[in-house]
């Protein structure tokens, strides 16, 4: 629909720009020379005019023929309320009558005209258009958007990080590559393979990997592309799809983000009628065909957790794939692939690189090496070096720099407090994450001021005061301005947000708290791998239990908050200090502001 509309508006532009260009060729193929008044006016006195007819708002006449020319020129002027006029045309002999103009068949001739021509061109491929749809009528033979392509350039070589999900995939290569060989020993493929993992940890590529490895066609289309189409095109797709796929066997047909298809039925406020039909066309083509053809089918999807359980069951997507964020090993194999062919300084180390970036998927490692070449680039450098690394991973983790947004002094102090409030709790309690940098240069769409706090190890697990001090830190910005300025700002919300989230888990779904004891209260479809919680659903519990929740949250931040006050009134000198040296230098490294403290 979309590029139905910008075609038109091209259309339009371009037929406009057209019928300007045809009436300048009409005009001058009639060889009429414009004239300016006073050219004419010289003309007349000159004796050159032969005849002129008068109209109301143009004068048009020739002039007399020159030299060898036997034709006499034609010209036109607009007319000038000129009084003398007559009298000058008199004087000097010139013919000339009134007309009363109609530019009617000039008009037709060069606007209308070509303008009706235009329209009808574009009438015309509407219609051409229309038919290649089938028209919104005929959905059944959909001749849908679907991606095959042949040869796939990508192989496994190209996947870093994820050995377990290629060691996975190796035997769904090695049946495309030789379905006789399986078959013929009678063994068993699975038709459906789930990639599962978060955002950006290479399932996409992983899919198309496949494909390339074993040299099969690939069909691709995404899941939310389904969705988008008109009722009852999803399901013809799906029904395209497979009997497209059954031509061009061995091939792979790889649906991309699932989830926005398959999602449970009746799940979510709006029933969508047509998701269910595609969703319910994809699994009847799944029963129907026989892998031994050589078609697999394989997903990807972030959140499996949502997903409709007929898509799961035996026979079909039951072969899941787990593709996590890598590990340390995994992340430095993943940034020397994509470093591959950009030049290196000596001095950049990618190890350190891979242990300063724990929960990093291999998007975010990819864009770290381009934005690190980019940076060198800019500063006219023939290496890239650690520096770079380093300023890329922090822009990949906080946003870029906004230099030219322009804090007030009053403001700027504030920030500068509130980020030394953070690092300095951060840096006081044990178990928290290590205070790399703070600056208060803003950043990304939100931040005025950043601390930027590095875990030093891959973790899997939190422990109940692990939580706990990352609360207090979040409310250490907020302590700092209460004593400092006695009063405090908006710029704390977003911590306030995060501790309250934390607070909350512990309470409802870790059982962290003594007074409600060792129960969850909350059994959401928590999300596995994104970050964002899924709609949490309240559990079912009574008024009392809920306002004991609030209770428990509520105690559990006041502590946090009276423990971060303490740490920072112990540390005023500290905190004063601290923000002084920032406010000076707008970026100080954590190891700098330790020795501050150790200091004071
Ligand atoms: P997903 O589909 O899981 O969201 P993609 O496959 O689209 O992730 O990954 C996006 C890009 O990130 C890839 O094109 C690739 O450049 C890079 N990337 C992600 N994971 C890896 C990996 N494991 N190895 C190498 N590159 C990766
Ligand atoms: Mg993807
Ligand atoms: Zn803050």
């Amino acid at each position: 629909m979309n590029k139905k509309v910008s075609f038109s508006i091209w259309y339009v532009f371009l037929a406009i720009w057209a019928v300007i260009l045809v009436h300048d060729l009409i005009h001058a193929l009639q060889k009429i020379e414009e004239l300016p008044y006073s050219e004419f006016r010289q003309l007349v006195t000159a004796g050159k005019v032969a005849e002129v007819a008068v109209g109301s708002q143009t004068l048009t006449g020739t002039l007399k023929p020159e030299g060898e020319a036997k034709e006499a020129k034609l010209f036109s002027t607009i007319r000038v309320d000129d009084q003398d006029l007559v009298r000058e045309l008199n004087q000097h002999g010139v013919k000339f009558v009134g007309v009363i103009e109609t530019t009617f068949w000039r008009d037709v001739l060069s606007w209308i005209l070509p303008a009706a021509i235009f329209g009808g061109i574009w009438y015309f491929f509407i219609r051409r258009l229309g038919q290649a749809q089938g028209g919104f009528m005929q959905v059944g033979q959909s001749k849908a958007k679907i991606y095959a392509e042949t040869d796939i350039k990508v192989t496994l070589a190209d996947v870093a990080g994820v050995d377990e999900a290629k060691e996975e995939l190796r035997e769904v290569i090695e049946f495309l590559k030789t379905p006789e060989k399986f078959t013929r020993l009678g063994g068993k493929i699975p038709k459906g393979i789930l990639l599962v993992g978060p955002p950006g940890t290479g399932k996409t590529l992983l899919a198309r990997a496949v494909a390339g490895e074993a040299g099969v066609t690939f069909f691709s289309i995404s899941g939310s592309e389904f969705v988008e189409m008109f009722v009852g095109v999803g399901a013809a797709r799906v029904r395209d799809l497979f009997e497209q796929a059954k031509l061009k066997a061995p091939c792979i047909i790889f649906v991309d983000e699932l989830d926005a298809l398959g999602k449970a039925r009746g799940m979510g406020p709006a029933t969508n009628e047509e998701r269910e039909q595609t969703l319910n066309q994809l699994l009847v083509e799944m029963d129907g065909f026989d892998p031994r053809i050589g078609v697999i089918l394989m997903a990807a999807t972030n959140r499996p957790e949502i997903l409709d359980p007929a898509l799961l069951r035996a026979g079909r997507f039951d072969r899941h794939v787990v593709v996590d964020r890598p590990d340390k090993i995994g992340r430095l194999a993943i940034l020397r692939l994509h470093a591959k062919h950009v030049p290196l300084d000596p001095d950049a180390d990618l190890e350190n690189v891979a242990a300063m970036t724990p929960g990093f998927s291999g998007a975010d490692l990819a864009n770290i090496i381009n934005e690190a070449a980019l940076l060198a680039v800019r500063r006219g450098k023939e290496l890239v070096g650690l520096s770079e690394l380093q300023e890329a991973v922090e822009r990949v983790i906080a946003g870029l720099e906004k230099k030219n947004r322009v804090l007030n002094k009053m403001e700027k102090e504030r920030v500068a407090y509130h980020e030394t409030g953070h690092a300095l709790v951060a840096i006081s309690l044990p178990g928290s994450d290590q205070v790399q940098k703070i600056s208060i240069i803003p950043r990304g769409v939100a931040a005025l001021g950043y601390t930027l706090q590095l875990p030093t190890e891959d973790r899997f697990l939190m422990t109940k005061s692990e939580l706990e001090s990352k609360i207090a830190v979040l409310l250490g910005g907020r302590v700092a301005e209460e004593l400092i300025f006695g009063e405090i700002s908006t710029g704390a919300q977003n911590d306030l947000v995060k501790a309250t989230d934390i607070a909350k888990s512990m309470v409802k779904a870790y059982g962290m708290s003594e007074k409600l004891g060792a129960i969850t209260l909350e059994r959401e479809r928590q999300s596995q791998f994104m970050q964002v919680q899924a709609a949490a659903e309240k559990g079912d519990y009574s008024e009392a239990t809920a306002r004991d929740i609030d209770c428990e949250v509520r105690r559990i931040i006041d502590e946090q908050y009276e423990r971060a006050k303490r740490l920072l009134d112990q540390r005023h000198a500290a905190l004063v200090e601290g923000a002084r040296v920032l406010l000076e230098q707008e970026v100080i490294s954590g190891s700098e502001l330790r020795t501050i403290m150790e200091a004071h």
